[in-house]
């Protein structure tokens, strides 16, 4: 069977920067599934696989437009180092929640000054090129019910197996 829209895909994937560090990668014995033709994953990444088939080895390179998008400066803020009363060492890379106007988000510290502390709301992998090395592990057809959810079913159940990407706005 070709990945196609409304196939559910269980690949093994290593995801690299530029400069040939490991970002990312599936553990052995337990590949990342996925829905496909239905964005859950990156849309480079995704349109590299259409057509593939069990035991294809896929390479790409996905350039930002078409992975995490291009980092928007609006979402790195300098915030006074008060509002983080309460955290008893802060450090770069740590993670917060921050309420926006469009809802919370997640913020990484960038920065730690004595007054101020810079925050980055963008997506650690904004602006990068993401080096993918994939091997198509299974592909099978989607039931309808995974269809009309937009999302995998593992484990026997409707986000059953936990690791699906929409495990948090699994509304069903
Ligand atoms: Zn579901």
């Amino acid at each position: 069977m070709q990945i196609a829209e409304g196939t559910v895909v269980a690949m093994d994937y290593a995801l690299k920067d530029d400069e040939g560090k490991l970002i990312d990668e599936s553990q052995p014995g337990q590949p990342l599934a996925y829905l496909h033709g239905h964005k859950n994953i990156i849309p480079g990444l995704e349109a590299a696989l259409e057509g593939k088939t069990v035991g294809d080895t896929v390479e790409v390179r996905v350039a930002p437009e078409d992975g995490y998008g291009a980092p928007n400066p609006a979402l790195e803020q300098v915030v006074p180092r008060e509002r983080f009363q309460g955290v008893e060492s802060l450090e770069v890379g740590m993670q917060f929640q921050a309420s926006t106007d469009q809802g919370p988000i997640s913020v990484r510290v960038v920065k730690v000054e004595d007054e101020a502390v810079t925050v980055d709301g963008n997506h650690p992998l904004a602006g990068k090129h993401l080096n993918f090395n994939v091997t198509v592990q299974e592909v099978r057809a989607a039931t309808e019910e995974e269809i009309a959810h937009g999302h995998i079913h593992q484990g026997g159940g409707c986000c059953g197996g936990g690791e699906g990407k929409d495990k948090g706005d699994c509304g069903c």
